[in-house]
């Protein structure tokens, strides 16, 4: 079985055709897999870890536009034929992929309807996501936005546990990394996660959820779009927001 849901979902033909193509590799915290504005070189079908696409500007600070888990492709852009991207896809909690030529993927979006379906169909998602986190950055405050990354990170990567740095919230998040802490700071008092040297671990989903913003519920139906094979967790509504 896949451990990519992309790739999961293609019928068997489409798939074993793009097996022989993918090249296995790890991601590493910190790696970057696609520069701004330069020619994409490979697609990444995450098969674990987050790797988040951020936004840069000239001082320095970066945001979080959206994520790719083992739900998606780092490469967009290639299945929009278009050949540089505005953001930078780099690996914000380590894990592994399949990656692929972006030439030969683009091949392969031409002879394969079921592929160039499941990826416009991703796209679309991707997206969907970047609105929402337009919304969310300019409407929400920091504490509830960084509820609802923890937990949505804690979805994608199917555990309690995070390995990253309050300087890795900062660079999704958007703000500078003493106010990541004293947030996080706030949020462990309540006893809901625990900072760890290199991680960050939720203790108490029940509170982060009622402590995280709307858009939560956006990406919860997302997930419950695209649910693991053989994932039969049930998640739990979240209380509105008072
Ligand atoms: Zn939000």
């Amino acid at each position: 079985m896949h451990a990519n849901l992309l790739l999961a979902r293609l019928p068997t033909a489409a798939r074993d055709r793009l097996d022989r193509r993918l090249e296995p590799v790890d991601l590493l915290r910190g790696q970057v897999l696609q520069r701004a504005e330069e020619p994409t070189r490979f697609a990444y079908f995450p098969t674990s870890g987050l790797v988040s696409l951020l936004a840069l500007t000239a001082e320095g600070p970066t945001l979080e536009l959206a994520s790719v888990g083992h739900d998606g492709v780092v490469g967009v852009p290639v299945i929009l034929q278009t050949s540089r991207t505005p953001y930078q896809a780099v690996v914000q909690i380590s894990g592994a992929a399949r990656r692929l030529r972006a030439d030969l993927l683009t091949a392969e979006l031409g002879d394969s309807p079921a592929l160039r379906d499941a990826c416009l169909r991703y796209a679309s998602q991707s997206l969907r996501e970047v609105g929402q986190s337009t919304v969310c950055h300019h409407f929400h405050p920091l504490s509830e936005r960084l509820c609802r990354w923890l937990l949505s990170a804690s979805d994608r990567v199917h555990s309690d546990t995070l390995a990253l740095t309050h300087e890795n919230l900062a660079q999704v998040l958007g703000v500078p990394r003493t106010a990541v802490s004293m947030a996080a700071g706030d949020l462990q008092r309540a006893e809901a996660i625990r900072c760890r040297r290199g991680s960050i671990v939720i203790v108490n989903r029940r509170r982060l959820e009622v402590s995280a913003c709307s858009c939560y519920a956006a990406d919860r139906e997302d997930f419950r779009l695209t649910p693991p094979p053989g994932d039969t967790r049930v998640l739990p509504s979240v209380r509105p927001i008072p």
